[in-house]
């Protein structure tokens, strides 16, 4: 059969004053850039992503396979109309050009918000429905921090989101919706039962190496294998958007309505259930560095690895937060490792002095999206220069090539920065391994990432602190002036237990 395949995926925090412009979209970021038609296969193939996973599905089982256009961009602020327009464009224009069409596969991360549309990926939906007729199946992978509304999962006729987090299961997720799909294809059609919850998950607390979340996921995974029930998926919302339909949802689908509908009552109850267990109390960038230099003199050569969740750039972070930089210096960490830090200014600086030279540096915080926050002062010398060209190695990130812009390792005393021209979160150890940065040597390594570094630095790390330094990716999501919250929706109360008569 005819399969059409595209991917548009942004995760957008909508409090991030960053467009995600077409630019945006046409470069490489945290994955590849705009990549259309028969260059899909060859650049996208074989990666941890999940139109990958789904192009390796359709293949195997013999269909035809269209592929379209593909597009992602690193986590800003809302998507503008030009982008969305143009991306969009090519995705329905490509799909109508396919004759006699069986089936569509989308990859999409379900947290897109468009400068002039709350649900941009409806308004996608919803066009190519217009174009496609009622017959044809649509079906869609989505991310774990999908913020699903009704309508969009009632415009699809299967969905699939990722169960880990880190994500290490991007590939599989398109591989699972695309065997929804076949099944689509061979005239099956699901009942899909939709459950929102009422409060917002941090996304430091919802990591499926720790905390609850792995359960409820294993629970998901162990419900879909019932017979009947032909997919069980949770997402687990993306918090940093101000948009009706934010926060954790529940989507069953089965053959039979009843079947669907009470599974997705169980799943509800068990997340409901689960609020007092995501913890969401952090430390300060000052009690974060204290733990951490106390923990590193205990560690046994292993590192003790901070996570500076609040500015992580894939969550929409700026990248330039300097709040447990200051700490470092200010309490003279012994030997530390803060990445990646974005500052074109202090690269070309750098760059312009060569390596061994030191001068004072004025670092980070330039893009003064925190009230408050200044850029470190010091002087630093220059320890090596790099091009920033880093391929990753990580089992999330495997195989991605990233360009960073040129790069520059700067020390103070016992701390050094890696400062980069452009914005990727610090998750994958290739970052630091390309500026000749072995982790496992060195006492205290802070990252900006929340969680999918936990997919390399779990394993190695003595001790991990998660902290609560400057950002846009709030760790108390009671500091963001939320205004379009459905009635009734809430930030999470880790004190609030269901049993105690209060939910
Ligand atoms: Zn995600």
């Amino acid at each position: 059969m005819k399969v059409a395949l595209a991917g548009f995926f942004h995760e957008t925090n909508t409090f991030s004053p960053i467009p995600a412009d077409l630019a945006s979209f046409l470069r490489p970021g945290t994955l590849p850039g705009l990549t259309r038609g028969n260059d899909m296969a060859p650049v996208l193939g074989g990666l941890n992503v999940p139109i990958a996973g789904a192009m390796q599905a359709l293949s195997a089982a013999r269909h035809e396979l269209h592929p379209v256009a593909w597009a992602s961009a690193v986590p800003c602020g809302p998507v503008t109309r030009d982008a969305f327009e143009t991306i969009a464009g090519l995705i329905l224009d490509g799909i109508a050009k396919v004759p006699s069409l069986d089936g569509v596969y989308l990859d999409l991360h379900g947290a897109m918000v468009a400068e002039d549309d709350l649900d941009p990926e409806l308004t996608l939906l919803r066009r190519l429905r217009a174009r496609l007729g009622p017959d044809v199946p649509v079906v869609a992978s989505l991310d774990l921090h999908a913020n699903l509304s009704p309508e969009r999962v009632a415009a699809l006729d299967g969905l699939a989101t990722f169960r880990t987090y880190p994500h290490l299961d991007m590939d599989v997720t398109g591989a699972r919706a695309a065997a929804l799909l076949m099944r689509c294809m061979a005239g099956e059609r699901f009942h899909s039962a939709f459950r929102s919850l009422p409060f917002l998950i941090p996304l430091h607390a919802q990591g499926t190496t720790t905390g609850p979340a792995a359960r409820l996921f294993e629970a998901c995974e162990a419900l879909g294998r019932h017979q009947g029930i032909a997919g069980a998926e949770l997402a687990l919302g993306f918090p940093p958007a101000d948009v009706p339909y934010a926060g954790p949802a529940i989507v069953v689908l089965a053959g039979v309505a009843a079947d669907a509908e009470r599974a997705a009552d169980d799943i509800a109850r068990w997340l409901l259930q689960a609020e007092h267990e995501f913890d969401a109390a952090l430390p300060g960038p000052e009690a974060a560095i204290r733990e951490a230099i106390a923990a590193a003199r205990h560690a046994a050569g292993r590192p003790v690895v901070v996570a500076d969740t609040q500015d992580n750039p894939g969550a929409g972070g700026m990248g330039d937060t300097v709040g447990l930089l200051r700490e470092l210096i200010a309490l003279d960490a012994p030997d530390a490792v803060f990445a990646l830090l974005h500052d074109p200014a202090a690269v070309s600086q750098a760059h312009a002095i060569g390596a061994g030279a030191a001068a004072p540096f004025r670092l980070g915080a330039h893009a003064a999206t925190v009230p408050g926050e200044a850029p470190v002062e010091a002087s630093f010398t220059v320890a090596r220069l790099a091009d920033g060209r880093i391929t990753a190695v990580g089992p999330m990130y495997r195989g991605i090539r990233w360009d960073v812009g040129a790069t520059a390792l700067l020390r103070h005393r016992g701390v050094r920065v890696l400062v980069s021209e452009r914005r990727l979160q610090a998750a994958d150890t290739a970052i630091l391994r390309h500026a000749g940065i072995d982790p496992r040597q060195v006492a205290i390594v802070v990252l900006k990432s929340t969680v999918h570094f936990r997919a390399e630095y779990e394993a190695m790390a003595a001790r991990i602190i998660v902290a609560a330094a400057p950002g846009l990716n709030l760790a108390d999501l009671r500091g963001y002036a939320y205004r379009r919250l459905r009635p009734g929706v809430r930030p999470i109360d880790p004190g609030r237990r269901v049993d105690d008569g209060r939910a």
